[in-house]
């Protein structure tokens, strides 16, 4: 096993004031190096889909309780002086957050290892035609979209919202955008959207982007997941091949999606297959709630206050000093796996609106 984690400062690094910031990477306790941080803007959304959130009856976060830009930034700078190389802005819906271009700026001017950090959105698409101008001049590098179908009245029921035309506009606006590579990402599910697994991929083709189903995972707020229901990898890839010859994509690396080319390429899809080949083994992300709570898997239980060391100090180094440590103290808690086996596991209070996706 590999020694466990060290803070020790990289004498060759200098931040723009001359004052030496870097610190050591962010290494488990397994030698998975950190270097992607998910953050959710928001607890909120546009839609309702049923395999995240209910309808009604939702409680969502207080205000006050929710990270400003700039508390977003400074944790993000922290992380980046840790060698985080990436940010994901997600939720809930991040384009409810009015500021969001400014948080865009912010995170997209810092550098790790002197190199611009690599910032991207993952949203539901509503509104985003109105707003890809202001957020691709602030600086973002490539965004996910998610639709689970094509479909009008089937959007409507699975999302509560009959918004389909909406999410279709913020597509055709990324897609002209020229941000790339452009992702769309789809739940698959039994009996719900299997039957448009291809009209979905043919979508992305049309769009010049690359379609990615995702397996359903236990992280709905009314716990109303099913294994024995859900539709596998397997499945996926066996719908996709009465269409087209998959072939493997090598150099998968930590990518949550394995990627096959469609007849022999350069065309992809993606499959994430989270539940029936899990690939925490090459994990490196964390995760940043709307709260200030810091986690290292989206299944796990266990959070650590950002916020308290956010707003526990007006002093800049102090304030920066606790952010560094609760990232260490959560990268060094990390466990190799996130369970969902197990006959132990308990699936998060927290929904996946709330811990960002
Ligand atoms: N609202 C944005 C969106 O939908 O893209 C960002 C947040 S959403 C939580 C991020 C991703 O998580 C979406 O692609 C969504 O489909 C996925 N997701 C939500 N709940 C899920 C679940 N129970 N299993 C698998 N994926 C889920
Ligand atoms: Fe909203 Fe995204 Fe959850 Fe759907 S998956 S309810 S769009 S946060």
């Amino acid at each position: 096993m590999p020694d466990p984690p060290r803070t020790v400062l990289r004498m060759d690094d200098q931040a723009e004031d001359g004052v030496t910031t870097a610190t050591a990477p962010l290494v488990d306790s397994f030698g998975r190096v950190h270097s992607d941080l998910r953050i959710s803007l928001t607890d909120r959304c546009s839609l309702r889909c049923t395999y995240c959130m209910p309808e009604q009856g939702n409680v969502w976060l207080s205000r006050d309780s929710i990270l400003t830009s700039d508390e977003v930034v400074a944790v993000a700078r922290v992380a980046a002086d840790a060698g985080v190389t990436k940010v994901r802005l997600t939720g809930g819906e991040p384009l409810l957050r009015a500021d969001l271009a400014d948080l865009v700026r912010g995170i997209a001017a810092l550098r790790s290892d002197g190199r611009p950090l690599e910032v991207t959105l993952t949203t539901n698409g509503i509104g985003l035609a109105d707003r890809i101008d202001e957020l691709v001049a602030a600086g973002l590098s490539r965004l996910n979209i998610s639709i689970d179908s094509v479909r009008r009245d089937r959007f409507t029921a699975l999302t509560k919202r009959d918004r389909l035309a909406d999410v279709l506009a913020g597509i055709r606006a990324a897609a002209a955008s020229g941000l790339r590579p452009l992702k769309l990402n789809a739940v698959a599910m039994r009996d719900v959207n299997d039957d448009e697994l291809v009209d979905l991929v043919q979508l992305a083709l049309d769009v010049d982007a690359e379609m990615r189903f995702i397996e359903q995972m236990p992280l709905d707020v009314g716990h109303a997941w099913d294994r024995s229901t859900m539709l596998t990898r397997d499945e996926i890839l066996s719908a996709l091949r009465a269409r087209w010859d998959l072939t493997p994509v090598p150099g998968r690396g930590g990518s949550p999606a394995e990627r096959w080319w469609l007849d022999g390429g350069p065309r992809t899809v993606g499959v994430i297959a989270s539940v029936t080949a899990p690939f925490c083994g090459t994990c490196n992300r964390l995760r940043l709630t709307a709260d200030g709570q810091l986690r290292s898997c989206l299944f796990g239980h266990d959070e650590l206050s950002v916020i308290e060391a956010l707003r526990g100090s007006s002093d800049s180094s102090q304030r920066d000093a606790g952010v560094d440590a609760v990232l260490r103290a959560c990268v060094a808690g990390k466990r190799a796996g996130h369970g969902i086996d197990d006959l132990s596991f308990v699936q998060p209070t927290r929904g996946m609106n709330a811990i960002g996706g």
